[in-house]
């Protein structure tokens, strides 16, 4: 399986960071090694002095398909979960400025912490959002909604499809909200969709 990662799919996170809000889907991949199962910790890497969470939404993908159209996009996934997208943000900074590619800052192992997954009919509300959130140390760093993504998840999966053949069991990380920061050694991470607890573990 694979992990595919959309970045800058929230207007106000690209502005956070000073990045252009992307006319079209921002993409990259993290490979398998980089899961973080549930009911495992996270460990502070060695080569970064900053390492951000960034919680996201995660659809599991539950069909083969490649050139998916978006309105067909929905039969593709059935199951919604959360994650974080852990992200050296000193080392993605350098390689950004020289215009390299972001893998040792966002591909490392266990940068990709997930929780458990669920139907999606049970997470989506009656106007169609899924709202979400993140609490570190039992204060809540971020917050948002489905509906303030900029690329719906439909879309990209008809995008990302057109380029990436997508199989049974890849895990799409749609893109984080405002609020990004930096997680400390003994910090505590809870993630929810609505009132749902998503995940739960500590950095050490
Ligand atoms: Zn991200």
């Amino acid at each position: 399986m694979k992990i595919i990662c959309i970045g800058r799919n929230y207007v106000e996170h690209a502005q956070e960071l000073n990045n252009e809000v992307p006319d079209t889907p921002l993409f990259f991949m993290k490979p398998e090694t980089a899961i973080l199962r549930p009911g495992n910790d996270f460990f502070y890497p060695d080569f970064s002095k900053s390492v951000h969470y960034e919680v996201e939404l995660v659809v599991r993908i539950n069909k083969v398909g490649r050139h998916i159209q978006e309105s067909f996009a929905h039969k593709y996934y059935n199951e919604i979960g959360l994650g974080i997208d852990f992200t050296a943000r000193d080392l993605q900074s350098q390689l950004k400025a020289k215009g390299h590619p972001w893998e040792a800052a966002k591909a490392f192992d266990h940068s990709a912490a997930i929780g458990h997954f669920v139907r999606k009919d049970s997470v989506i509300q009656t106007d169609g959002s899924i709202p979400f959130s993140l609490k570190i140390n039992d204060e809540v760093r971020q917050q948002s909604t489905s509906k303030l993504m900029i690329f719906s998840i439909d879309h990209i999966i008809a995008y990302v499809s057109r380029f990436v053949t997508l199989k049974i069991g890849d895990l799409i990380f749609t893109g984080t909200p405002k609020g990004v920061g930096e997680i400390e050694i003994g910090d505590h991470l809870q993630g929810f969709i609505g009132k749902q607890s998503f995940f739960d573990f500590y950095i050490w």
